[in-house]
């Protein structure tokens, strides 16, 4: 049998026969069964607290390796899974096909029409250093480890890139994807439109991307960094931010973020174990013009560490420090029609000193410039127009579940009152994942309606479905 199957197959019915078959004659890649080292280490995520045990694994190394598993879980009934970078696990895959796309790592760079092409399994880690050394930026987030394609396919929501271009979906050429029946599809904004619509803000829900071709920026360095600050001063830093981030110009982006670090020595010196308030800031500018616009954060109160500072793009991942390894950890998110003082206070009272929250990191993002421009080929991207995103989580393992849901909650509750009514698809927690109302109200009722209505002709079985969930109209 070639190594190629591993273990004992046994959920969904699937016989051991047919997965041979499949491992043989048909898959170039490993096939995995549960009870060996392969499947464990094929199905490790990046949040502990998110097992996943699917029947079956696909390791898949190829176009050809989605298409023959997709078509052989729609022909054995069971569900399929994809999971690339493991950044956003949301559901167990119980009974169902996990493809895996880490080995799918192809790309190009066409420097004159500025587009890249990246195959499924690739990290933005991967992709950045490509671009850079040829002049050229991708729209990335906040964490290189994070997967190109499931950060795109739900938005893509960059601190470097984001407030002068937009979210990355908005700059997707073509998608490579297999549907429900097997086929593999090219899809842009003219072959299939409502598909391309949907799966750009949609995600998962369609069929497994398998390649994409994205535009490029000539952006080679930027400057910015953090300024952490320790915690006691948060209510005057936080108040310097909230009247100074309106005010900057489209090519200069900023979060804060309250955090309860671990004494990690992986962590700069001032920052193990501390409480501090972290400002990110990023500019594509130069570092006079940058200074000057940082000038009034400098001031707000003594700083512990300054990072910022003239960073190739490839360093994105300076502006806000997320944590790299995997860990076990519970979220929550939500977005915000406005900040007002009110809310400032109210962000002191739950998270800052004396609160007793325990809380690793409460972020809050400043959005609005070109995230709130329509994208010349619409897309199912939800959230334009809302100035902010707020971001939480706490660490600890499931015997701390009650508790760790319990402080995320009162925190985010406190917010209630200047809550948006739509919410980031990127960054749903399992647990609002799961909540159908939850990811309806993430679209919003019309949207939600038309991607629903897209999910019924693309997949009416509903074969993706270990995701945030869209029930097909
Ligand atoms: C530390 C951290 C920082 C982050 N920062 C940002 C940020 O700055 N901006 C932002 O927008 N988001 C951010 N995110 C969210 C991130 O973009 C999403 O979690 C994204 O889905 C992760 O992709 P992945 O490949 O790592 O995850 P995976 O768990 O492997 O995939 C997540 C989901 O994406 C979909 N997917 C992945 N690959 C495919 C495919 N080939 N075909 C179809 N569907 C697929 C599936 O629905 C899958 O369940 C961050 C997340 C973390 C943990």
């Amino acid at each position: 049998m070639s190594g190629k199957l591993a273990g004992q197959t046994g959920g969904a019915g699937l016989r051991a026969q047919d997965v041979v078959r499949l491992a043989l004659r048909e898959v170039a890649g490993p096939v995995l069964a549960p009870g060996t080292a392969e499947y464990d280490a094929e199905c490790a995520t990046h949040n502990l607290n998110c097992a996943v045990t699917p029947a079956v694994v696909v390791g898949a190394t190829c176009e050809g390796d989605v298409r023959e598993a997709v078509r052989f879980a729609a022909n054995q009934g069971i569900p399929v899974a994809v999971k690339s970078a493991a950044h956003q696990i949301v559901g167990s895959a119980d009974g169902a096909i996990l493809i895996t796309t880490h080995r799918m790592k192809r790309m190009s760079v066409d420097v004159e029409a500025r587009t890249v092409r990246a195959e499924a399994g690739l990290r933005w880690s991967e992709v950045l250093p490509r671009t850079a050394e040829l002049g050229l930026a991708p729209i990335a987030g906040s964490a290189p480890e994070v997967g190109v394609v499931g950060y795109t396919l739900g938005g893509g929501q960059s601190p470097l890139l984001g407030r002068a271009k937009g979210y990355a979906a908005d700059h997707v050429r073509r998608l490579n994807v297999v549907t429900a029946d097997g086929r593999l599809r090219t899809v842009t904004p003219d072959s299939e439109a409502d598909l391309f619509w949907a799966l750009l803000g949609g995600k998962g829900n369609f069929g497994v991307v398998t390649e994409i071709e994205f535009d490029v920026f000539p952006v080679t360095r930027f400057h910015g960094g953090g300024l952490h600050f320790s915690g006691e001063h948060l209510a005057e830093v936080l108040e310097a931010w909230r009247l100074w981030a309106p005010t900057l110009p489209g090519k200069a982006t900023t979060s804060l973020g309250v955090q309860r670090l671990p004494d990690l020595p992986t962590l700069p010196g001032p920052l193990r174990g501390a409480f501090v308030v972290h400002v990110r800031f990023a500019h594509l500018g130069s570092a006079d013009e940058g200074e000057q616009l940082l000038a009034p954060l400098r001031r707000a109160a003594p700083v512990l560490l300054d990072t910022v500072g003239e960073k190739p793009v490839t360093a994105i991942g300076e502006i806000h420090l997320d944590p790299v390894d995997p860990m076990p950890y519970f979220d929550r998110s939500m977005t915000l029609r406005e900040f007002p003082q009110k809310a400032a206070d109210t962000l002191v009272a739950l998270t800052g000193p004396g609160s007793g929250c325990r809380l690793a990191n409460l972020e809050i993002r400043a959005l609005g410039g070109a995230f709130d421009r329509e994208p010349e080929v619409p897309n199912a991207v939800s959230v334009r127009g809302i100035p902010f995103v707020l971001f939480g989580f706490a660490v600890g393992g499931g015997d701390q579940a009650d508790d760790l849901r319990g402080q995320l909650a009162a925190v985010m509750d406190g917010f209630a009152p200047w809550a948006a009514d739509r919410s980031m698809v990127n960054f749903l927690s399992p647990d609002e994942a799961r909540d159908m109302e939850g990811v309806r109200a993430a679209y919003g009722p019309e949207r939600y309606a038309r991607l629903a209505e897209v999910k019924r002709h693309w997949d009416p079985a509903n074969l993706f479905r270990f995701n945030h969930n869209i029930l097909p109209g």
